[in-house]
């Protein structure tokens, strides 16, 4: 017992810990927007603890990785996934079909595959409830995937995009188990909010205009009233919670950046006048291009949706992309977020070309998926930038996403929390 004792005192636990330096042959900084060369990161436990010019020699302690031919940048972040579920054309059957525990086994394979793509963290924006058990599991570290902010399960209105009886026979329409999403007047909303706090979300997603892929007519109206919306985020305020709208027609867009929503989801018929709100307000815009994208390819396969669905695919899917172009150009603030699930997991990253393509500087689509998606989950303390005192999340791709965005899609190397996941 004395010799340990003295041994603590000759050896400090600071000389024995193990440092690993990554030695980055380009790397991003998103808040200079700057691309460095020849870089050292200096990592201690999960902990970024400095960044060098050079290459730092390693001591004898040391373990070194070495990215010298790699451009290396902050773990990504996706701020709209919903990481339990992937659509197919069977989706409806599925919902009446699957139990929690047939969705958690799938989930754990979505959550795996995301973070191997260099997502180190996704705010998940609505599912069954197993989302916020996925999330508990990944802090746990039972399972491998990415740091989870986890709406839970969303807010919807009546006959609203959320409401998951939709064009159901009327006795399962009023089953009580599947309404418990669904909620009318200011009271209902206040008890919503509470629950899904009760419940353990770490933000609130509300339904605040029709939608696309649920089974109801209107896919752009206005589905909450403004003191709705209002009950909802001063709500979430007081439980230290942010509300993400999703929201496509632009009456339900200005109710919920006027409510103080700290997100609109999606966007899709936004007009000036909300874009004006949006930067009064300082409202992010998320704007899931791909998933517009993908579901109007998906209504172009025969019977993959239910026609009612079919139809607002094709006419909502291909807009995103056009409104995203001209919110970008008024300066709206734009947050890096897909609605993964929607399309399959995995191709989170083809959004960098999507944003790129019309108009986002490379290195600006990739401060939307770092250091403003880190702003706008309230998470810029920890993650969102490679600097000393930062979690160590850091991702690295073959090639130079500055003059080529597609090499995003070439994630070699994925490091969260400090431990590697995946190093080719
Ligand atoms: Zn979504």
């Amino acid at each position: 017992m004395k010799k340990l004792f003295f041994l603590c005192l000759l050896f400090p636990l600071g000389l024995l810990a193990q440092r690993t330096i990554i030695h980055c042959g380009q790397l991003i900084d998103p808040q200079k927007m700057e691309v460095q060369k020849e870089m050292s990161i200096i990592i201690e436990g999960n902990k970024i603890s400095d960044v060098q010019k050079g290459y730092t020699v390693a001591g004898a302690n040391d373990k070194v990785i070495n990215l010298e031919n790699k451009t290396v940048m902050p773990g990504l972040i996706d701020t709209h996934v919903h990481i339990e579920s992937e659509r197919t054309n069977h989706a409806f059957e599925d919902k009446m079909k699957m139990n929690p525990a047939d969705i958690a086994f799938l989930s754990t394979r979505f959550a795996e595959t995301t973070l191997m793509i260099g997502f180190t963290t996704v705010r998940d924006l609505g599912g069954s409830g197993v989302n916020i058990s996925l999330r508990n599991a990944i802090n746990k570290g039972l399972i491998k995937g990415p740091r989870i902010f986890s709406a839970g399960r969303t807010i919807s209105s009546t006959g609203g995009h959320g409401d998951p009886t939709n064009g159901l026979r009327e006795d399962i329409m009023n089953a009580p188990s599947l309404n418990m999403d669904v909620v009318n007047g200011v009271d209902e909303c206040i008890k919503a909010v509470r629950t899904r706090y009760k419940e353990g979300s770490d933000v609130i997603k509300v339904m605040a205009t029709g939608g696309v892929l649920s089974l109801e007519k209107d896919g752009t109206g206005a589905q909450f009233s403004e003191e709705e919306m209002k009950a909802i985020v001063n709500t979430a305020k007081d439980y230290g919670m942010k509300v993400a709208a999703h929201a496509h027609g632009a009456e339900g867009i200005k109710r919920a950046v006027r409510a103080g929503v700290s997100s609109i989801e999606h966007g899709t018929y936004m007009d000036a006048e909300a874009m004006d709100l949006m930067k009064q307000h300082g409202t992010y815009y998320v704007p899931t291009i791909i998933a517009g994208k993908s579901v109007a390819d998906s209504a172009k396969i025969p019977g993959f949706f239910p026609e009612v669905i079919a139809g607002k695919a094709r006419a909502v899917g291909p807009i995103i992309q056009g409104t995203f172009a001209k919110a970008y150009k008024a300066g709206v603030k734009i947050a890096f977020g897909t609605d993964a699930g929607v399309y399959a997991h995995g191709k989170n990253w083809m959004e960098f070309i999507y944003m790129n393509e019309v108009g986002m500087p490379a290195l600006e689509t990739i401060r939307a998926a770092t250091v403003s998606a880190a702003d706008l989950i309230g998470a810029s303390s920890t993650i969102g930038s490679i600097e000393k005192g930062k979690l160590a999340d850091i991702v690295a791709v073959d090639g130079d996403p500055t003059k080529d965005i597609k090499v995003m899609g070439k994630m070699k190397f994925v490091m969260k929390d400090g431990v590697v996941y995946k190093n080719e």
